[in-house]
């Protein structure tokens, strides 16, 4: 990458203050939270509301009372994501990962909250601020296929990723093409091909290459490997660590599964009902989990048992630490985790205030009273 600036380790490139999405309950949003909606896979348009560079919606006008002023699909998340780190993102299907990813990419605009990249706030950018964070932040999709035009070919998107980035043109743009190609693995003659004729895993690395076209500096990749086999998620999960020891690129990871996240994150974030629980370094995470949705979430990972037999595959401490019942709405003044929580010290304080996240030590922060 020619012009990948040097980064130290503690710069902030992409950070979230405070974000919060209410989705109005009318028709037009019915469903939308916790589901993939068409329109995330489109660029900004005036015809979609929350667009970046439309006018912002009134904060205070917006600021929710409760359930029946919409559905809180994110929650006043404060998040930030380094210069060359892997920021895991976790948490149960519909809470709320997909939509902090779509705020943060710029698709969406916070109900309350501001996005910055590189310490600008996105709301004041101009359009060619717009259109340079724009190319610098970049999106893997989860469905290697559907993210895929099927009438077009591999180098044909490609192409049109490169140009309208005004990238390259001619010669130069067919031999970018061929070096983006390599970097995914794949040979130069894949991009006369169309994506019917590659195998899921061979399809995300396209996906990837198309991320890695404008030269990005962080990539959003939104659960990248969980529609594939598991041997093709380790071939995948490889390619990404090689891209960022390569090109010095920051993640922002986004998985249910533990197990995948441990591989890839420098540090994990937790989030449960629209709110960031835990937070802290994966290793420090792993080893010490504080909260206990996390907990409930890692004994939720199968382990091969010792001594085999009947229940081999269950967690160690899975019944000890499991959450009970269905996922919560969070909708109520105290901890959103009230509900399903284990803890034996939970009792009446926890389900009438909202724990703050503090830290605990260091980086580590956590989302509970009684802890
Ligand atoms: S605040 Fe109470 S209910 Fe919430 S996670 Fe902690 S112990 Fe459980």
């Amino acid at each position: 990458m020619s012009d990948m600036v040097q980064r130290s380790g503690s710069d902030v490139l992409l950070e979230a203050e405070k974000i919060s999405r209410l989705y109005p309950s009318s028709a037009r949003w019915r469903g939308a939270v916790g589901g993939r909606r068409r329109e995330a896979r489109s660029p900004p348009s005036e015809e979609r509301p929350g667009a970046i560079g439309e006018e912002l919606p009134d904060a205070r006008a917006s600021t929710h009372r409760g359930a029946e002023r919409g559905v809180r699909a994110v929650e006043e998340v404060s998040l930030e994501v380094r210069a060359g780190e892997t920021l895991g993102l976790v948490g149960e299907s519909g809470c709320g990962k997909s939509t902090t990813a779509r705020l943060l990419l710029g698709l969406e605009v916070p109900t309350s909250g501001c996005v910055r990249f590189r310490g600008q706030d996105l709301r004041f950018m101009s359009q060619e601020e717009l259109r340079r964070f724009r190319r610098s932040v970049q999106l893997v999709f989860q469905d290697p296929f559907g993210s895929l035009n099927p009438r077009q070919t591999v180098g044909s998107m490609l192409r049109e990723v490169l140009s309208v980035h005004r990238l390259a043109t001619g010669e130069a743009r067919e031999k970018r093409i061929a070096e983006l190609l390599a970097l995914v693995g794949l040979s130069a003659e894949a991009a006369a091909r169309y994506p019917h004729e590659f195998s899921g895993g061979q399809r995300q690395r396209i996906g990837i290459a198309r991320a890695l076209a404008p030269e990005p500096e962080v990539i959003v990749a939104d659960e990248p490997v969980s529609a594939l086999d598991v041997s093709i998620q380790a071939q995948v999960l490889n390619l990404l660590s090689d891209l960022q020891d390569q090109l010095g690129l920051s993640y922002l990871f986004i998985a249910h599964d533990l197990a995948v996240v441990r591989q890839v994150a420098d540090r994990v974030a937790v989030m449960y009902a629209g709110r960031i629980v835990e937070i802290a370094a994966a290793a420090e995470l792993f080893e010490r989990p504080l909260h206990p949705y996390t907990r409930a979430l890692l004994a939720a990972v199968p382990q091969p048992h010792p001594r085999g037999g009947e229940g081999s595959w269950l967690g160690e401490g899975a019944r000890r630490d499991s959450a009970r019942g269905a996922v919560s709405t969070g909708s109520g003044p105290g901890c959103p985790y009230y509900e399903r929580c284990g803890q034996p010290e939970r009792d009446a304080a926890c389900n009438r205030r909202l724990p703050p996240l503090e830290e605990r030590e260091g980086e580590h922060r956590v989302r509970c009273l009684k802890i």
